[in-house]
């Protein structure tokens, strides 16, 4: 689902019929309200545009809004614009939009673009590692369980990666310091069992997931 804030009501039902006729779901919004609104009822959609020149909030200040949220902050968003100097103004804001278009625009390049951004934002979720209650951002270096953020050393956040990523298979602490520590770390197999306990003190129930196969290594349950 893409939603199109944007008062001009000629415009948004074009841009609605476009996205539609080329295979998207799409919904209009008039304002900032009106998205809001959307937003707090529906499932979040998987893209925005968002016009500037808006009644009530202009579509800075929408956007400012949504980059605030914990819940919406992940929504890609295209700026549009009606001039090149509100281009500008848009560029030299930190403040987190994922393309900008000038009215008026081509039909084919507005499709062109709305693809570009769903296809960087879906790669971006691969990028997301699940097992169970955990998840891991890899691009972020962060891991949460039940949402929850754990604060885990560099050591112990890529050996968890690692079992995540093998889940369901054995892998042995000869593997696992070859892969964490790299091939010339001289170091004894006992290092990999110490971060494994303190993975397990730092982990909840995803700590129990983590299982010891007697004289081989360890594994994470799926
Ligand atoms: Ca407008």
């Amino acid at each position: 689902m893409i939603y199109c804030v944007e008062d001009e009501r000629n415009i948004r039902e074009l841009l609605v019929y476009t996205l539609e006729t080329t295979g998207f779901e799409a919904k209009g919004m008039a304002d900032g309200e009106e998205l809001f609104q959307a937003l707090s009822c529906d499932p979040v959609p998987e893209l925005i545009l968002l016009d500037i020149m808006l009644p009530g909030r202009d579509g800075y200040a929408i956007l400012k809004e949504l980059k605030k949220s914990d819940l919406y902050c992940d929504i890609p968003v295209i700026m549009v614009t009606a001039k090149e100097e509100e281009l500008d103004k848009v560029k030299g804001l930190d403040g987190g939009a994922d393309d900008y278009i000038t009215k008026p625009f081509g039909m084919m390049e507005f499709i062109a673009r709305v693809k570009a951004v769903m296809r960087r934002s879906r790669k971006e979720k691969n990028e997301l590692l699940r097992c169970g209650a955990l998840e891991m951002d890899l691009k972020r270096y962060e891991v949460r369980e039940n949402g929850t953020p754990v604060e885990l050393t560099r050591k112990e956040y890529e050996v968890l990666k690692y079992l995540v990523e093998n889940q369901g298979i054995v892998l042995t602490r000869d593997q696992m310091l070859e892969h964490v520590w790299g091939y010339d770390f001289i170091g004894e197999t006992r290092t990999v069992d110490v971060h494994i306990r303190t993975l397990r003190q730092k982990l909840q129930e995803a700590g129990s997931m983590i299982e010891t196969v007697r004289g081989v290594g360890y594994r994470i349950r799926t």
